[in-house]
Parts: C-alpha cells; structure tokens; sequence
C-alpha cells in the first residue's frame, strides 16, 4: 500500500491516541502524534502534515488556542476530536477555525470517513482559487501556474529559493507567515542559519520587486512574528 497523507494528532490520552494511530497507519496514512500542544505545534509547523486530530483538552494550552495559533499560517484542516458536548466548545472551536468537531468516542468507519471529507474539502479549496495563482498588482506580476514574475515589461531572474520563498508567500497572500515556518519551508530547517538566509533573500527579494525597497508595499514584515505578502 502507498502511504498517503500524513496526520498529526494532538491527544493527551494514551488509549485514544493508541486507536486513532492503529486505524490511521491500517487506512495507509503516516501518523505524526504528540500529547502535548506545545510539541503539536512544534511538529505542525516542521512536518506540515495534512490534517490534524486535536483533543481541546490538553495539558499545557487549550486546544482552541492550538488552533488560533495554527490559523495564523496555516489553512491545515482540523478535526477537532473532544469529549466536551457543549454548543459553546463547539462554537469556540468552529470560530477560532476548525473545520469539523467529532465527539469522542467515536468509531474507526466514521473518523475515516470524516477525514476523507476534510481532505476532500481542502484539496477543492486549493483547486477553487486559481486567482491566487496570478496576482497583478502594481507593477508587479506573479504567476505562479507558470512560474513567471514581472516587474513592469521585465521579467525578474530568481534563484529557486528567492522563487519559493515569494510563491508561498504570494499562495498565502495578506496571510501573516510565521518566520519558523517559511525557513522551515523554504530551507528545510529553522537553524539561525536560515533565519538568517530568510532576511537577505527578503531584503533581495525586495530590491528587486519593490519600488521603493526600504518602503515595501508589498513585502510586509511583522515585527519578530513573520512576513506577509500584500496584494493591494
Ligand atoms: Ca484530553
């Protein structure tokens, strides 16, 4: 069997994580699994898997903030696995962005069931925005279906990992990315070292796509938090 997607889950309970990883490794996925949300988040943001179980009960933070904090960058579908019946958890958890709410317990057929739903619904989502893979703004153009940038009449020479870096931030445009994140991405860690390769290749990046490069309208820093691309 082909190994499909991978799926984090995020329990504090053994015996539930023990069954959900039992059913998700028979069903051919690849499991990533974490008891605590600080570690969650963590292996979220370096694995970047396909979709997230997540208990709202954990030990170190509320799931709820687990998936505030997972909303800032990342449009992962999350099924939100809990014991708590209450309209209100439910409303928290839909607010803060999740995407389905499962009531424990619950049985194998279903959970599959409802994660080929999420994973459905999210690869729609990527396919329904062809509008992000071309934005012209300015001068500037980007297009990403063929991997082309304008500036002006003048194609833009990019080296691949100046191309990365502005096609996820542009797929993710006005979306706050988290420095983490887009290292982790781009350069495959999250060392100093490609902290460090994150700033310059903005810094390139902005002189040559930017009209005003110390005044970026469009490469936007968040002051110790990340980059945002602007499309106005
Ligand atoms: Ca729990």
């Amino acid at each position: 069997m082909t190994v499909k997607s991978s799926i984090l889950i995020i329990e504090d309970e053994f015996t539930v994580r023990k069954f959900v990883h039992t059913a998700l490794v028979e069903a051919g996925y690849a499991v990533l699994e974490s008891e605590t949300a600080t570690e969650g988040l963590r292996l979220a943001g370096e694995h970047s898997p396909a979709l997230l179980l997540l208990d709202l009960g954990l030990p170190d933070l509320d799931g709820v903030e687990v998936i505030r904090r997972l909303r800032q960058y990342s449009r992962i579908p999350i099924i939100v696995l809990s014991a708590r019946t209450q309209e209100s958890d439910k409303i928290a958890a839909f607010e803060a962005g999740a995407d389905d709410y499962v009531i424990k317990p619950i049985g194998t057929g279903e959970l599959l069931a409802r994660i080929r739903v999420a994973l459905r619904h999210a690869t729609q989502a990527a396919d329904d925005t062809p509008a992000s893979l071309h934005v012209h703004t300015g001068e500037l153009e980007v297009n990403l279906a063929d991997r082309v940038v304008w500036r002006g009449k003048d194609i833009v020479t990019l080296t691949t990992s100046e191309y990365d870096l502005l096609a996820l931030l542009v797929r993710n445009a006005n979306r706050l990315l988290t420095d983490r994140f887009l290292t982790t991405q781009v350069w495959g860690d999250n060392s100093g070292r490609s902290l460090t390769q994150l700033r310059l290749t903005i810094a390139v990046l902005r002189r040559k796509l930017e009209e005003n490069p110390t005044m970026p309208r469009h490469l936007l820093t968040e002051q110790g938090v990340g980059y945002r691309f602007s499309d106005q």
